[in-house]
């Protein structure tokens, strides 16, 4: 079971694939855990409020960022092609595309950018873990039963045969033999939600929504047998499941420091670009933000906003708007 959490918690499909130094170097954020109600569009929403109308251009898919070693012909040194191809210039651009779409931009040898992005940044983005994890939400239809605290679906942490494939039920599939949780959104709703991780998230992305309702049906009905409360109760009528792993706007969660890497690659990914300023080479044109390139709080939201502030810092200091960052 605690195996199987902490595969969520970091992403990692093999808890052997974690560096355990690198991993020690991660901060919890002060404060307490909340769920923002109206979801993290609004925490986008009031920032984005005090920006002009239209400044803001959504649905824009970026294939391929040109920037310059040296002095070009243009007068902005950066140029971005969109996919309906039309082009953007740009004197600095902050990249935060997930680690997932950089990795991939790399073993495809795509041209994301052009130059392509150098060996600093290619092995630190090469070397970091980017995982897949999941959340399936499941709703129970015409929940009728309560147990003595009002709760109409326990809180289940599961534990499953995992060595010895003779014990495994057959009913029970595999994709969901790795889900350590399953529990209501909050005590009295008859939302359910699991987490599932690694190869597991990556077959239930695959799944139809009826073979998941069987699956899960199934497996409740195997743990709630023995309950007087829940056991007739299990039946879900539909389902909502995120696909972070297969989204090719994502490809995967979050980050984990892999065995082999270390903080200072996600300081490297920090690093803007051009590495090495000279009077033909414009500073500043591409700067890299987004939970990888935050060095104890990577694969978090709170992480993702701070590099945000931070690159946009750089670029304040650099036209002196601040005196420092
Ligand atoms: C199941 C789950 C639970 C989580 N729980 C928590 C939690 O409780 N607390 C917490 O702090 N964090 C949590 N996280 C992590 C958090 O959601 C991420 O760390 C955070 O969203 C990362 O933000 P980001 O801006 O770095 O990257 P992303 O959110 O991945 O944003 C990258 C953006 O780049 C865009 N993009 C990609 N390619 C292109 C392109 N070619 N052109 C234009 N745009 C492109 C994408 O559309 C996307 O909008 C969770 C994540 C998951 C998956």
């Amino acid at each position: 079971m605690f195996e199987n959490i902490n595969r969520h918690y970091s992403s990692a499909d093999d808890l052997g694939t974690l560096d355990f130094n690198g991993e020690s170097e991660y901060c919890n954020f002060h404060g307490d855990e909340m769920t923002i109600a109206k979801g993290y569009s609004s925490v986008i929403e009031a920032l984005a409020s005090v920006l002009p109308d239209g400044l803001i251009q959504l649905g824009r898919k970026v294939t391929k960022i040109e920037w310059q070693y040296d002095g070009g012909a243009g007068t902005k040194p950066v140029k971005l092609h969109f996919s309906d191809e039309s082009v953007m210039y740009a004197d600095h651009v902050i990249v935060t595309v997930s680690l997932g779409v950089l990795k991939k931009g790399i073993r495809d040898n795509s041209a994301m950018f052009s130059p392509q992005l150098p060996s600093f940044k290619t092995e630190a983005i090469s070397r970091l873990g980017f995982g897949v994890v999941d959340k399936l939400f499941l709703k129970l239809s015409s929940p009728s039963t309560h147990d003595d605290n009002g709760m109409i679906f326990p809180y289940l942490q599961m534990v499953f045969h995992q060595s010895d494939s003779k014990l495994f039920h057959p009913k029970v599939p595999l994709w969901i033999r790795r889900t350590a949780l399953i529990y209501p959104i909050y005590p009295n709703s008859s939302t359910i939600v699991s987490w599932f991780a690694g190869k597991e998230a990556l077959e239930m992305e695959s799944l139809d929504d009826e073979e998941i309702i069987d699956g899960v049906s199934t497996t409740m009905s195997f743990f709630l047998a023995n309950s007087k409360q829940f056991k007739n109760s299990v039946k879900f009528s539909n389902i909502l499941r995120c696909k972070w792993g297969s989204n090719p706007l994502f490809l995967g969660s979050y980050t984990y420091i892999a065995v082999g890497s270390s903080g200072d690659d996600l300081d490297a990914m920090a690093e803007p670009l051009p590495k090495r300023i000279s009077k033909n080479c414009p500073p500043l044109q591409i700067l890299f933000a987004g939970e990888a390139t935050h060095r104890s709080c990577y694969s978090t939201t709170h992480g993702a906003y701070l590099t945000g502030l931070r690159e946009a810092n750089r670029l304040l200091k650099h036209f002196q708007c601040v005196d420092d960052v």
